[in-house]
């Protein structure tokens, strides 16, 4: 594995940061302390910043020495945590209960800040990189606020890069595919109103609960009956809320839910088929539905060029065996709003097996946003040195 030697040489130091901020989780739009941090280690390294895009996004510019270039790109880390409690108890462990680093975007922000300080460091290129830290990826889609703040005009590109670490893919390797790689990320909402009464006399009420049975078991008919089966698609309900005593049929019944799918003809189809069976089934028993469906995140479409750029980067600069392919998944990222305005790609760094948790916590591969997760330090030197041979190798084309 070729990593650039001096990040190897701060791997210490880059535990240590990404040690920090896992210690101290902020939510979505809340990453004061995390982007002050990111701050004061650019402005440190000599990289003016930019701040306020998207609230606390911060932005750094890198200009090279080696002559004038419009060449400019922009790397992309996230800074914000998850609202669930940790479960770990090493001393890094997060100090705010409800508040946790489940994601790996402590390990994100920290590779990018490790690509930054090279980067500043080693000026020999011709062009521009924009170090670009965002907030909200969880939740409220930083990417697109940071983009509706003007990042693209205040900071004009030619093409955006990002990673996200994967539990379960081999530390020491990056994976990447062409075309799409993440899905959109839907949600809907049903309140079935039906007539409240006593358990004992269901027939003078209209019970709202035996009515979500039926269209809980509807709703799971579209993807295996409505979609096409070649076309990826989950429909999860996964929350009902509705009585609050054995003896008493509710009024009211809620359903809520996620919606994932890659082309927008198959989320339409989903949208209109969910509210078809709401509207239909509820009125069946005399009931009537209130649906929302809301669009969230985009799918994640890698652009071709882009991809192929960083696989070579990847299998010339850093190393063959470190280039994997990545099939497609159902979970969802606001840097697809990126990707719908700039041509870029969207690796996955492997987070290895889970061997670097500590025992007792559920060591073996865990996935991201559980409550046992930790980022794995050992593969920081190489996110920052993908980052860094990226904006060389692009800058030099
Ligand atoms: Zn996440
Ligand atoms: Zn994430």
């Amino acid at each position: 594995m070729n990593l650039i030697d001096a990040i190897a040489a701060q791997s210490d130091a880059l535990r240590a940061i990404r040690r920090d901020i896992h210690a101290h989780p902020e939510l979505a739009f809340e990453e004061t302390r995390t982007a002050d941090l990111v701050a004061d280690c650019l402005t440190r390294w000599g990289i003016p910043i930019h701040r306020g895009l998207g609230g606390t996004g911060v932005v750094g510019t890198i200009r090279g020495t080696a002559g004038d270039s419009d060449r400019a790109i922009g790397l992309r880390a996230d800074m914000d945590a998850l609202p669930m409690t940790e479960a770990n108890t090493f001393e890094h462990a997060s100090k705010t209960p409800g508040k946790m680093h489940a994601c790996g975007h402590d390990g994100h922000t920290t590779m990018l800040l490790g690509a930054a300080q090279y980067l500043a460091a080693n000026r020999d290129f011709a062009g521009t990189v924009y170090v670009i830290f965002q907030p909200a990826e969880e939740h409220g889609g930083g990417a697109r606020v940071m983009m509706q703040d003007g990042l693209f005009e205040q900071f004009p590109m030619q093409a955006v890069f990002g990673v996200h670490n994967m539990p379960g893919i081999p530390a020491g390797t990056i994976a990447l595919s062409p075309g799409p790689v993440l899905a959109s990320n839907n949600e809907f909402a049903l309140t079935i109103q039906g007539k409240g009464g006593h358990a004992a006399m269901p027939h003078l009420a209209v019970d709202p609960i035996a009515i979500a049975a039926q269209v809980i078991q509807a709703f799971q008919n579209v993807v295996s009956r409505n979609v096409k089966p070649l076309e990826a698609a989950v429909v999860s309900v996964t929350m009902i809320e509705a009585g609050e005593v054995p003896n008493v049929i509710p009024g009211t019944c809620t359903l809520r839910g996620s919606v994932r799918a890659y082309t927008a003809e198959t989320l339409d189809l989903i949208e209109r088929r969910l509210g078809e069976i709401a509207q239909m089934t509820c009125a069946a028993h005399g009931a009537t539905a209130d649906f929302h469906f809301q669009r969230n995140y985009p799918a994640t479409f890698n652009h071709d060029a882009e991809t192929a750029f960083a696989r070579e980067v990847i299998a010339g600069v850093v190393s063959p065996g470190a280039l994997v392919a990545q099939v497609p998944i159902m979970a969802a990222e606001d840097f697809s709003f990126m990707l719908q305005e700039m041509p870029g790609c969207y690796a996955f760094i492997g987070n290895g097996d889970g061997e670097h948790r500590d025992a007792g916590h559920g060591q073996g591969p865990c996935l991201v946003h559980n409550t046992s997760y930790d980022f794995n330090d050992e593969i920081l030197p190489l996110g920052a040195t993908y980052f860094v041979r990226l904006a060389q190798a692009w800058l030099a084309r």
